[in-house]
């Protein structure tokens, strides 16, 4: 079965190994055989260990018990392996990864051993013990071990014979609308009590009864049988925007899911048939890397202006001060009502549409296509001159956003 050469190799090592200080230990096939871990490829410590009896005077303890280095912990990889499947039993995965935990006596008798030995070829227990339980782990249940991206992680503790079972979340990809301007988009904790519940918010723990978050989340925790969720948004409006168009691209993260095959036209029908206040479309799979590309995107977004004059505005004028502001760049200091938590300093943004629609003599409605980061209430009424230029100020008439609603994020082009 092993090679001559792989024999004679084993050979070299054994012999650069101090055999007398070896001597005084008892140790079993596997952990004899560790010592030679890097000799030779795809073959088991224990065969190693096999190999490597006749050639230095090592014991072999008469119960694995006994064995200096592991205590006989080598000896139970199936018991191992079988205590992670049942651990594993109530979750749903596709792949998994082993992992495990030692006493401190073992690990330090590995490294007396390997010390007094002059052993330089070896491996960790913990290498081969994951390794050993994650190949009988796949053959029993014929999953597939992941080093990377596991759906759940089997941590087993040798010393106690517990494991213990982390679980990757599942995300998926959507596009949401929001037609209420009461709604925040994530769950928002009480500012008094930080969500323990007190008198200000009635015990919820909310600023918010509802969001846009938790009308998904909470459906999406129900099926999957997930402890928790987490909202990701490709940015967010205010809460008293409306999101419409074709809606605001999100991913929502469920912690600890029992079920990650999640029937999407289900989970979609399910959340819009519970409320009128928003909707959600285009549900898919989707993943953490995903989340980093969602939460640094810079779309463009469009907006639609509900905008009142302080004095009777001519169309004519209003036209001429759209054409002229259409597609130019407009420098923002950082607006007066978020400067309290962001750094003082000029933006420069591009407005790449505009258009407006007189109402009446004192109303109009404008739709704003801009750059991702502009602030589109101050374009309007330029903040006390710290945008410039703006609506108000090439109408030479003071003017406020009465509402201001997304119309589309523009990610797809
Ligand atoms: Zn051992
Ligand atoms: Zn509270």
């Amino acid at each position: 079965m092993e090679s001559d050469e792989f024999r004679d190799e084993m050979a070299v090592a054994a012999s650069n190994l101090n055999a007398s200080a070896l001597s005084q230990f008892q140790l079993c096939d596997s952990c004899l055989g560790r010592l030679f871990a890097k000799v030779g490829r795809g073959v088991e410590n224990r065969s190693r260990g096999i190999i490597a009896r006749p050639l230095l005077n090592v014991v072999s303890p008469e119960k694995d018990s006994e064995c200096f280095m592991c205590k006989g912990v080598a000896s139970r990889v199936e018991m191992y392996a079988e205590q992670a499947i049942n651990a594993l039993a109530e979750w749903e995965y596709s792949s998994f990864l082993i992992g495990t935990k030692f006493e401190q006596e073992i690990l330090a008798s590995e490294e007396t051993v390997w010390s007094e030995a002059g052993a330089t070829l070896t491996e960790p227990i913990k290498a081969e013990m994951n390794r050993e339980i994650g190949k009988l782990v796949e053959k029993m249940t014929g999953k597939e071990a992941n080093f990377t991206k596991p759906d759940i992680i089997a941590v087993v503790d040798t010393t106690y014979e517990s494991v213990e079972v982390q679980v990757s979340s599942v995300y998926f990809y959507g596009r949401y609308r929001k037609f209420s301007r009461e709604i925040p988009q994530t769950r928002w904790p009480c500012r008094e009590c930080r969500g323990r519940g007190c008198e200000r918010c009635n015990d919820t723990g909310k600023m918010y009864q509802d969001s846009v978050e938790e009308f998904i989340g909470r459906h999406a925790v129900e099926i999957t049988g997930g402890k928790d969720h987490r909202f990701h948004g490709m940015g967010r409006e205010d809460i008293d925007a409306l999101m419409l168009g074709n809606g605001r691209p999100f991913i929502l993260e469920i912690k600890d899911p029992k079920i990650r095959t999640i029937n999407y036209p289900k989970l979609q029908e399910k959340v819009n048939a519970s409320t009128d206040k928003i909707e959600i479309s285009e549900l898919r799979p989707s993943d953490g890397d995903e989340v980093v590309r969602i939460k640094d995107a810079r779309p463009n977004k469009s907006y639609r202006a509900h905008v009142v004059f302080s004095a009777p505005v001519n169309e004519e004028n209003l036209k001429e001060v759209v054409v002229s502001l259409g597609g130019t760049s407009i420098a923002q200091q950082t607006p007066t009502r978020v400067i309290h938590r962001r750094s003082d300093m000029t933006r420069n943004r591009t407005v790449h549409k505009l258009e407006a629609r007189m109402l009446n003599s004192l109303e109009a409605e404008l739709d704003i296509t801009a750059e991702a980061g502009t602030y589109i209430k101050e374009f309007v009424h330029g903040d006390g001159g710290r945008t410039v230029p703006s609506i108000a100020e090439k109408l030479g008439i003071s003017c406020e956003v009465r509402a201001l609603d997304v119309l589309n994020i523009i990610d797809n082009e």
